[in-house]
């Protein structure tokens, strides 16, 4: 285990060469403390893969429930120390932000990829050959997809939707995949963009998710243009405009304030008059400029002044103050204004265009709508849902299935899922290890069976019998059907492109490089120094402890 670092000179003179406090962890312990910390890791989502997998309840410090299936998000909301199962965590969230699905997967290949490892360290293989041979394995198997992988076309809404339902199978949401998958695949097939080279591109910022509890999960929709979760300003305002013209102003309607403290001595109430209706008249002149173009709807990123409200309610435009400035962007895109800094330059060019800015009670918020603008290049999915955490986790779901979507749209092809890809992988790679030897060979049938994990997980969480489903699979992937996998839903081992779970070799490609590397890296290491703490290690956080067996990861364990 860890110990300071005992160094001392041939005249038994110690030597300080760490911080005092500094532990350190070498050879097999090291090796062996860092794969049993990332197991742990994939230990805890394992349950959670699949349609049949469960979800978890994740307490922060400050008492908030969270509830969720999603990989990413359970691995980020706990409290990790172990700088070895930090790079799980890692590398779920990496695969999140790339790809947007598999998260889950990429974390149990890993914990598989280190407990196979840690079988040959055990028979004296040494770790860089194990790191060798999974990174030959891993060349292969990606090679291997490529070649399984079906291509489709990329606009295809039909294949879109069908890649979308996959990833919300697995979700709480799963009961309205067939719905939620269409609005995602309308919303990516609005903003999607033909890129120079022939293909497609997507832009996932012209997406705006926004989320209200209320109402159910079959109340979410897709709005062609953009939802402000912020009210018109004046009670005396107009609530709607058809055929809107947007001016979309960054700076305040107000009388700047000066900077420094400044006194204006009134002795005569006229020149108080005065004073107030020079104020007065630059608002209204503000407001005239802005009318003066034609603009019957003003969105400001900064404030309004209560006089500029009253102008321009007295004029009859709709106006929102506060408005994000993300917000203010994709508005610029959808109705295709300009945001204009200094009133002066506002010309009528500068105008957007929509069929209809609303305002609309969204349980019990106002928001405002603007619908059917020229180029709707940007969308609004607005999710509901009976409860915050509903709301919340098919917020996330949401993510996951526009990621999919685009991931498959960027690059048009697909792989068949319930474990079939990782099944015929396993297969492909076994068959050819029979052309390796010696050490290598162990390694590459050890980064076979890892792959197998997946489905065998898939099974295990649906209550099916893994050492059954291994054999079917085995003989099944023998005899050349290279898409049978695990069928959840039905219990049984079947053709899973027949039940059209497809999935994007993106998402694949990544789960598999993404946890070689992983594994290599974290087998690569022999030697883990730890520098003191300077203060007491905190204790674990109220509650912490109940997360999976992560007690004992807390922190001021050894490394
Ligand atoms: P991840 O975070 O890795 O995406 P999920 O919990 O979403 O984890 O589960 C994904 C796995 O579930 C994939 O291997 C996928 O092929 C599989 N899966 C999805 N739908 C089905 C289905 N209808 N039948 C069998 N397996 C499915
Ligand atoms: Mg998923």
């Amino acid at each position: 285990m860890s110990q300071a670092i005992p160094a001392t000179t041939s005249t038994g003179q110690p030597v300080l060469i760490l911080k005092e406090g500094s532990s350190q962890t070498k050879g097999r312990d090291a090796q062996s403390n860092n794969i049993f910390a990332a197991k742990l890791i994939a230990e805890i989502v394992k349950t959670s893969l699949g349609p049949r997998g469960m979800d978890k309840m994740l307490v922060d410090t400050l008492g908030d429930v969270t509830i969720t299936n999603d990989g990413a998000t359970i691995l980020k909301e706990i409290d990790v120390q172990h700088p070895a199962a930090k790079m799980v965590v890692e590398i779920s969230k990496t695969t999140d932000q790339e790809v947007g699905d598999g998260t889950t997967s990429a974390a149990v290949l890993t914990g598989a990829l280190l407990e196979n490892a840690e079988e040959l360290i055990r028979k004296d293989v040494h770790p860089t050959i194990i790191v060798d041979g999974y990174s030959k394995a891993s060349d292969k198997a990606l090679e291997y997809l490529d070649k399984i992988a079906i291509k489709v076309p990329a606009t295809d809404k039909k294949w879109l939707q069908k890649i979308a339902k996959t990833s919300m199978a697995s979700k709480l949401i799963s009961g309205d995949s067939e719905m939620l998958s269409q609005i995602a695949v309308d919303a990516i097939s609005s903003v999607l963009e033909q890129n120079a080279e022939g293909g497609y591109s997507v832009d996932l910022d012209n997406v705006k998710v926004e989320k209200k509890s209320g109402g159910s999960i079959g109340d979410t929709k897709l709005i062609k243009g953009i939802v402000l979760d912020k009210e018109v300003v004046h009670a005396g305002m107009p609530k709607r405009i058809e055929e809107a013209k947007i001016a979309l102003v960054n700076s305040p309607l107000e009388i700047e304030k000066t900077e420094f403290s400044a006194e204006i001595r009134i002795n005569d109430p006229t020149q108080m008059k005065r004073f107030l209706d020079e104020e007065n008249s630059m608002l209204s002149a503000m407001v005239d400029k802005l009318t003066a173009v034609g603009a019957n709807v003003v969105i400001c990123q900064k404030g309004i002044d209560d006089v500029a409200q009253h102008y321009l309610a007295k004029k009859g435009v709709l106006a929102v103050r506060r408005a994000k400035e993300s917000d203010l962007t994709k508005l610029a895109k959808a109705t295709g204004a300009r945001i204009v800094t200094n009133l002066d330059d506002l010309t009528e060019k500068d105008l957007g265009y929509a069929a209809l800015v609303e305002e609309r009670k969204v349980e019990t918020d106002k928001w405002v709508f603007v619908e059917g603008s020229k180029n709707p290049k940007a969308v609004t999915i607005l999710v509901r849902g009976g409860s915050q955490r509903v709301v919340d986790e098919a917020d996330r779901s949401m993510h996951d299935a526009l990621m999919v979507v685009k991931d498959v749209v960027e690059h048009p092809s697909v792989v068949v899922g319930g474990g079939a890809t990782e099944s015929e992988l396993s297969f492909k790679l076994r068959e050819w290890s029979n052309s390796l030897s010696g050490r290598e060979q162990l390694a590459v049938q050890k980064f076979a069976d890892a792959l197998e994990v997946i489905p065998l997980t898939l099974a295990e969480n649906s209550g099916m019998d893994p050492i059954d489903t291994q054999v079917e699979l085995r003989s099944k992937h023998g005899q050349g059907k290279k898409w049978w996998g695990v069928n959840c839903l039905q219990g049984k081992v079947s053709d899973m492109e027949a039940e059209e779970v497809y999935e994007p070799a993106a998402v694949k490609q990544q789960i598999v490089r993404s946890s070689a590397e992983t594994a290599g890296m974290i087998l690569r290491i022999d030697d883990v120094v730890a520098s003191g703490k300077s203060k007491a290690p905190p204790g674990p956080p109220p509650g912490a402890g109940g997360m999976g067996g992560m007690g004992g990861m807390g922190g001021g364990m050894d490394y």
